[in-house]
């Protein structure tokens, strides 16, 4: 396994062109290892994932939580895109409670910049202030709103956590090249450089980005929005250090009035993002020279800096019009391709193996039906749609096309330099949050579909932690916490419940001096219960992703029953 990650002095660019620089960061380069099946052994597979990206790598890690053993194909031997920059830096509280459980977020939390303000400048001017954490729906968790690290980092710090649990099978430069599906599985081809083979899978978990080639495989229609922005990634280290704060221009009087990014990552690194016209060369307008000018004009004549990569990118939106075909379920740029502003692509294909994992081992384990999986696609998609939804608003906004977008957004930058009710419109990306999944067919009461925070709760054991611990406290079970009384007669009928499902339940209270017989929460500032919608006594079911299933007020072993068995499709 390779040590933690080193940069090499950031050497200084002297070839840009495209995508095709860089180097100025040491990846790891993971050995290729002969599979079982070049040696002529068949086996059958539970769960093959292709693409150890954010998303595939979430998934193997998760599903080795899980107890399900997994193998992962990935056609290069390293983090990251070889000979490119980090393409993602934010990772949102949705994502770090997941990083926690999977055991990898205090190596990103003390490699990455946790940070929470922004700011919007028009020019000088500045025309919109945010601290996300004095917001609601950010401020109760254990996590920070977000923390910025390079990409090839979090995918670096998983695998290492993929190698460390053991039970993933990481097949580096093995390429999926073909699928076909069977009355009960799947047949994966596979190409390696020691010759071709062929694997047997029950589930397929589709991570292999934006180019996947099982979308043509499976025929999968797909939505494509083409967008004709385009932008300059400039990787920085400066000597003396700006604000670890996220600044964005809508017009930057140092990129001839045209938006700028201003975001520091791990290892002094500022991402310094400049968006270009429409008929810049790209090529040119990333060369040394050029992005040095920019920076003088940014920065002041003297700016002392080291340039550690440069080049530029468009992006596109792209949806597909399935997330599951049979036993294959895409998750990540493989379902989903969207424009960067909110830090909204990476995320939610974390997000989406989230979903997908707890459901697809309860269904390996024999605890929940097959039809369980349906809800994967009827969640995500919507949550991806949503995502693309908003990252368009951003982009019309920063890139306005047709004349009434130009209009509407030269209106709102002037009203939001004097009057505070403009500023609401100013867009340069909201933010990456997590989807509520109000129309899931697993919502079962109040507030169901909801996105809880890792709220912090002393467990059962008497220890101080958090929702997330609680729930591997409890096996990744389905969460029953109980705010009414639990009486000797009723606890036994949860106990019963507890034999029949996979769900454990937890009485809720507020005060630690409260004795109970029955499994005790303390929620010592009520701040779960107020996330739950508890204002009595209630049972709320959770589940192991943390969004709320629903909140039944005062309710019985029946309808404790029926909820739980519409919660784990089995109705
Ligand atoms: C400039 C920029 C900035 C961004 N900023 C952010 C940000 O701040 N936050 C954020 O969340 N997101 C951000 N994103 C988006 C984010 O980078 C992507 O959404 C993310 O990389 C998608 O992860 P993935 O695992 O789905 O796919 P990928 O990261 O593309 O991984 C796919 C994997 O599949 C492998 N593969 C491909 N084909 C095969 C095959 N046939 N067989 C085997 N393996 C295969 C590849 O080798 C690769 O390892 C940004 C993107 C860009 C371009």
């Amino acid at each position: 396994m390779p040590d933690d990650p080193a940069v090499l002095p950031a050497a200084p660019v002297t070839k840009v062109a495209g995508v095709t620089t860089g180097g100025a960061y040491e990846l790891p380069v993971y050995p290729f290892v002969a599979p079982a099946e070049l040696r002529g052994k068949m086996g059958r597979h539970a769960v093959v994932v292709v693409g150890a990206g954010l998303a595939g790598l979430t998934a193997a890690c998760d599903l080795a939580q899980h107890g399900v053993p997994v193998v992962v194909l990935d056609e290069d031997d390293t983090v990251g895109v070889r000979g490119a920059s980090s393409r993602g830096i934010c990772y949102a509280q949705k994502s770090l409670e997941i990083f926690k459980r999977l055991g990898v977020f205090e190596r990103i939390a003390s490699r990455g910049v946790s940070w929470s303000v922004g700011r919007t400048l028009a020019g000088s001017d500045e025309i919109f202030t945010f601290d996300l954490k004095s917001l609601p729906n950010f401020g109760a968790s254990e996590q920070p709103p977000f923390i910025n690290l390079q990409q090839f980092y979090v995918e670096w710090y998983l695998v290492d956590r993929a190698y460390e649990l053991g039970t993933v099978d990481l097949r580096w430069r093995n390429r999926l090249a073909g699928c076909a599906q069977q009355r009960d599985g799947l047949m994966l081809e596979v190409e390696t450089p020691a010759g071709r083979y062929e694997i047997e899978t029950q589930w397929l978990i589709d991570c292999s980005g934006s180019r996947s080639p099982l979308r043509s495989i499976l025929n999968v229609p797909v939505h494509t929005e083409h967008v004709v922005d385009r932008w300059c990634i400039s990787d920085v280290r400066f000597k003396t250090r700006p604000p670890a704060e996220r600044w964005t221009w809508i017009q930057a009087p140092f990129n001839d009035d045209r938006a700028v990014w201003q975001h520091l990552m791990a290892d002094d690194v500022w991402r310094l993002d400049y968006q270009m016209a429409h008929d810049a060369n790209p090529e040119e307008f990333s060369q040394p020279a050029i992005v040095a000018d920019r920076l003088r004009r940014q920065f002041g004549a003297d700016v002392d800096y080291e340039l550690v990569w440069v080049g530029p990118y468009s992006y596109r939106g792209q949806c597909l019009e399935t997330f599951r075909v049979g036993r294959v379920f895409f998750a990540g740029d493989a379902a989903h391709v969207m424009s960067p502003f909110g830090a909204r692509g990476g995320n939610s294909g974390i997000q989406d193996a989230d979903n997908l994992v707890w459901k697809l081992a309860l269904v390996l384990e024999g605890k929940a039906p097959e039809h369980l999986l349906d809800s994967y696609d009827a969640e995500r998609r919507a949550a991806a749609q949503q995502n693309i939804r908003i990252t368009t608003r951003t982009a019309r906004f920063l890139s306005p096309q047709a004349p009434m977008d130009r209009l509407f957004r030269d209106a709102v930058v002037s009203l939001a330099r004097e009057y505070p009710f403009a500023r609401a419109f100013v867009n340069t990306g909201r933010l990456s949050s997590p989807t509520h999944y109000q129309g899931s067919p697993l919502n079962v009461g109040e507030g169901g579909g909801r996105s809880l925070q890792n709220i912090a709760l002393t467990l059962p054991d008497g220890k101080r932690g958090d929702l997330v611990d609680l729930v591997e406290y409890a096996g990744y079970r389905v969460l029953g916490l109980v705010t009414q009384p639990v009486d000797r007669y009723f606890a036994e009928e949860l106990d019963l419940l507890e034999e029949k499902y996979p769900v454990r339940f937890f009485r809720l209270q507020a005060d630690v001096g409260v004795t109970s017989a029955f499994r005790t929460v303390v929620d010592p500032d009520e701040r779960l219960a107020a996330e739950l919608g508890c204002d009595g006594p209630s049972t709320s079911l959770v589940r192991p992703d943390l969004h709320l299933a629903g909140t039944l007020d005062a309710a019985g072993a029946p309808d404790i029953e029926r909820a739980l068995r519409k919660l784990l499709a089995l109705t």
